[in-house]
């Protein structure tokens, strides 16, 4: 049997949904803030206060459910997430308890004590600062 037919046969979805194949599903979001960083020398283009769109991407891993054929809803994931980003959103980070040294990879955390809780299939989140500089953190 061409591989093509086996993907399209009832085989290949008993297959699947018998031995749980587990995926990684996820949603991208973006929030401005402002924030600068207080441990750099005072010379640093980061000691000076100025503003990022970050985009933020948080990725969640289970398994295919059969039903709705799907890892989790991704209107689930939103309702999860959202309340997370409206504390950091148009926010001055500095001010924001935990936040008082901004740095993406602290910020990535912070994120991550957050949504967690909330979402306990979370698995890894990705967040840039710029179209070019970024972090990952994942369990
Ligand atoms: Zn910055």
């Amino acid at each position: 049997m061409l591989i093509s037919q086996y993907y399209d046969s009832h085989h290949f979805y008993e297959f699947v949904f018998f031995t749980f194949l587990a995926m990684l599903i996820y949603k991208q979001f973006t929030f401005d803030s402002a924030h600068f960083l207080p441990n750099v020398p005072a010379r640093h283009k980061c000691n000076n206060v100025h503003g990022h769109t970050y985009k933020f991407t948080v990725f969640v891993e289970g398994d295919l459910q059969k039903e709705p054929g799907w890892v989790m809803d991704y209107a689930d994931m939103k309702k999860a997430i959202m309340p997370v980003i409206e504390m950091i959103d148009h926010q001055f980070l500095n001010n924001i308890a935990g936040l008082e040294n901004p740095t993406a990879e602290l910020l990535v955390i912070w994120l991550w004590n957050k949504i967690k809780p909330r979402l306990p299939l979370l698995k890894r989140l990705e967040l840039n600062e710029t179209s070019s500089s970024g972090v990952i953190y994942e369990e």
